[in-house]
């Protein structure tokens, strides 16, 4: 028996909702009862006047990329230390990513960084809420007005989290969300934008139908549909959005149960963390995370290194994260660091990720932290 690292939620309704659009709706391809569903409960429990249900967090910044106009030559402002897809898709437009270095506390963009890394090349500040902790979401929009600058926040792991009362990815003028099998809410694969800017509502509909404007023919706005602009295939099978619905709608059951297994790792490794052995999360004030994920921080990599041949022995997985994308073969050619990597790379070298998903067994919890417990006490 080995403790998985991570398992694809699963709430127990999924198959009745894809088995009633096999069935009853006999619909799917994009754009049915379930994907409309899945955007209007975003809306609505969220507080955002748009959301569109799309193929992957990955799709939703590469749509966001288009929506903002990147032309090749404009500068994003993002952290290097984050998913690939935060800083490629605007690299597919041609954009230069400029790198600042992350908080070492909460592993995000620094936020008093950014203002000397404008150039009158910047374009987009991109926050990423790392572990579904949020950004100084206040500075960085403080920042963004000052100099005119658009800020699409990479809330992939951020569902249900959030900032002051806001929800994550909602207070940028766009915001992207994953439904990976490795996120909160899962439809195999799948993400939403959302859009707070209105500006961008109609451009956003043409974008993810091809370029066309059918959404306004299917509402009987055009009474021919026609390629309008620049666009692709953004739209997730029905079959997909019903899997995920299933989970919305006991999104904040799933949300409590990710939360008390974090309280339980955070409580049973507090001693360690007195005792100056590893580090633990910090949440800051005015943040209500969701338990995406929970990470330790031992003293170097070679402690990490051996922790983690140490948990695989006694079969438990687990994970460190992000290499930073200043130093990998395509962050060379389409980045530069701004200022200096003080807390990038070597936090990144001590991060290790511990086993975390929706009904974990809190025997496997407890089993971690024995473990680790045990690897310390040697
Ligand atoms: C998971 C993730 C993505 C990509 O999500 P997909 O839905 O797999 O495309 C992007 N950014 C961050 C920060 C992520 O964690």
């Amino acid at each position: 028996m080995s403790i998985p690292f991570n398992l694809p939620p699963k709430i127990g309704g999924e198959e009745q909702l894809i088995y009633k659009v096999i069935s009853q709706n006999k619909k799917l391809s994009g754009d049915g009862v379930f994907t409309k569903k899945c955007n209007e409960w975003i809306e609505h429990n969220l507080d955002t006047p748009k959301a569109l249900l799309t193929t992957s967090c990955t799709h939703a910044l590469e749509m966001a990329a288009i929506l903002i106009d990147i032309k090749p030559g404009d500068e994003v402002i993002a952290p290097s230390y984050t998913f690939v897809s935060t800083v490629n898709a605007f690299v597919l437009r041609g954009a230069k990513i400029v790198f600042i270095d992350i908080r070492p506390d909460t592993m995000n963009i620094d936020e008093n960084l950014i203002e000397k890394a404008i150039t009158e090349k910047t374009k987009v500040i991109v926050p990423v809420h790392y572990a579904g902790v949020s950004c100084e979401m206040d500075k960085i929009l403080e920042i963004a007005k000052k100099y005119n600058l658009f800020v699409v926040e990479d809330a992939a792991q951020g569902v249900m989290a959030n900032y002051k009362g806001q929800a994550l990815g909602t207070m940028g003028d766009l915001g992207c969300f994953s439904f990976h099998d490795t996120k909160n809410y899962s439809m195999g694969e799948g993400g939403a934008l959302l859009i707070k800017n209105k500006s961008f509502l109609e451009r956003a509909e043409i974008i993810r139908e091809k370029g066309t404007n059918r959404s306004k023919f299917f509402r009987g706005q055009v009474d021919k549909y026609t390629w309008v602009d620049i666009g692709s295939s953004y739209l997730p099978s029905e079959l997909n959005a019903a899997y995920l619905y299933a989970q919305l709608l006991v999104a904040d059951k799933i949300n409590i149960n990710r939360l008390r297994t974090w309280n339980k790792y955070y409580e049973g490794l507090l001693s360690l963390k007195e005792e100056g052995k590893i580090e633990l999360p910090y949440i800051p004030s005015g943040c209500t995370h969701n338990g995406h994920m929970f990470y330790i921080k031992c003293k170097d990599m070679s402690v990490r290194t051996s922790l983690m041949d140490f948990l695989k022995q006694n079969n438990i997985n687990t994970a460190f994260h992000y290499v930073p994308l200043h130093s990998s073969i395509a962050g060379l050619n389409y980045s530069r660091f701004h200022g200096e990597d003080i807390y990038t790379t070597r936090e990144s070298e001590r991060i290790l990720r511990l086993p975390m998903y929706y009904n974990i067994k809190d025997e496997y919890v407890v089993e971690v932290i024995e473990k680790i417990k045990l690897f310390f006490a040697k």
